[in-house]
């Protein structure tokens, strides 16, 4: 299965033709992360690199949400500049028009009376603050009826000291709106922004994947715990194979697996917090002159090991998160060599699991193990420190920030 499309992300007939037309066929990963939850309805926080794709992340399913009978505005975008609004009108207004909305951005620097008479005509209008309140004292639109509201470079309207207007803004837009926020961070001042001023945000984060992941072949295997070892024999076996690291999450785990791998005449080493120094360098020394071609190891561990040729990477335990797959699978493909790594997934693991690869632009290699495309019921919370602004909130929220183990025990990390 190729990575999500558009329709597969629940975007109208309407909007996938225009989007079509502009040869816009497939979606960028915020726009994957951001457009299930905006069409359920939830409030957003999105943080992303520029040129990652945020104003269809959100553009899109905003047109999707509103009907051409609606009143106008319904929609609201704030942004801090004249050539952002200008910019995110010409993004937008296909998909509008291919929904018979309109669109229209108002800003300063230019003449007010067209603006003036074109922003109460607007389904969604794109704004500027300053200039949006001016045409508000003049009472030439009002905003009680916007049940969207976007603010766009949030961290830019705050350092150019828009956030008392923004402020006045917002509180004439219902109190029952959906609110999304799109910031280069969420932290500081755009968090306690963000917190005031949504209700149970989702937060998306995407992080390009460093650049020397991209030279590893990165493989996913769906399969049941019991045939975690089979598997993993499987992959030892493989002639191709050269020096492999093999990540679990336990000290107790590594131990035991090594064991086991030495009954199918596979042998490993363990290196975990466990082993004293002594037995480590001697382990590494080992897997180093090639008298052993296999490392069993907790992630902590790992982080002493630094071997330039390691061809294979296998993921028995899968990573937390995408910090943990980056710093495991980094691991192979170093000095311009290639690399391959494997990662086990249960079940139970395949949401967390198709979370990390969203983010990683692996969603391909994921799809192709045989699991769904992630979407809107997948949490999707960044690397868990965005959204925690100290904010209180029910389950299924942020929560989810806090790993899920599905199969954790309660022995300690190495
Ligand atoms: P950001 O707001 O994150 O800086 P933009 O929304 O301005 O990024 O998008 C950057 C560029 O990427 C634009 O030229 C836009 O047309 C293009 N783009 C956005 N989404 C897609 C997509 N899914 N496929 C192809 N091009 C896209
Ligand atoms: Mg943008």
């Amino acid at each position: 299965m190729p990575s999500p499309t558009f329709a597969e992300l629940g975007v109208s007939q309407a909007a996938l033709r225009a989007l079509d037309q502009r040869g816009i066929t497939a979606p960028f990963a915020i726009q994957s992360l951001v457009i299930p939850d905006v069409l359920a309805g939830r409030d957003v926080l999105a943080k992303s690199p520029t040129g990652s794709g945020k104003t269809l992340a959100f553009g899109v399913p905003i047109a999707d949400r509103i009907e051409a009978t609606d009143p106008r505005p319904s929609a609201l975008i704030l942004a801090p500049t004249r050539e952002l609004a200008t910019q995110i009108v010409e993004a937008i207004r296909d998909v509008a028009h291919a929904r018979a909305l309109s669109v229209t951005a108002v800003y300063g620097g230019a003449g007010i009376e067209k603006q003036a008479r074109q922003a109460p005509k607007s389904h969604i209008l794109v704004a500027t603050p300053g200039r949006l309140e001016d045409l508000i004292q003049r009472g030439a639109v009002r905003l009680d009826r916007v049940r969207l509201l976007v603010l766009d470079e949030a961290d830019r309207m705050l350092d150019m000291g828009f956030r008392p207007v923004v402020e006045r803004i917002v509180k004439q837009t219902r109190r029952d709106r959906q609110t999304l926020l799109f910031s280069a961070t969420l932290d500081g001042e755009v968090g306690r922004l963000a917190a005031a001023y949504t209700r149970d945000p989702r937060t998306h984060e995407h992080v390009p994947a460093p650049e020397a992941l991209g030279k590893v072949a990165h493989r996913f295997v769906r399969l049941a715990h019991d045939d975690k070892l089979d598997a993993l024999v499987r992959e030892l076996r493989d002639d191709a194979r050269g020096r492999t690291l093999v990540f679990v999450r336990t000290k107790r785990g590594a131990d035991r697996l090594v064991k086991r791998l030495d009954r199918h005449n596979l042998h490993a080493l363990a290196m975990h917090g466990d082993k004293s120094q002594n037995q480590r360098e001697r382990a590494l020394g080992r897997f180093d002159r090639g008298d052993i071609d296999t490392l069993v190891a907790t992630d902590v561990a790992a982080r002493g090991i630094d071997v330039d040729d390691i061809t294979h990477v296998v993921n028995f335990d899968a990573p937390e998160d995408r910090e943990g797959y980056v710093h495991r699978v980094g691991r192979t493909a170093r000095a311009g060599r290639t690399g391959t790594g494997v990662t086990f997934v249960m079940d139970d693991q395949a949401r967390d699991m198709g979370k990390i690869a969203v983010e990683l632009e692996l969603l391909r290699e994921f799809t192709s193990a045989g699991f769904a495309t992630p979407t809107a019921s997948s949490h999707s919370n960044g690397n868990g420190r965005s959204g925690g602004q100290g904010r209180s909130g029910g389950p299924g929220r942020s929560g989810g920030q806090r790993r899920r183990h599905p199969r954790s025990r309660p022995a300690a990390r190495a």
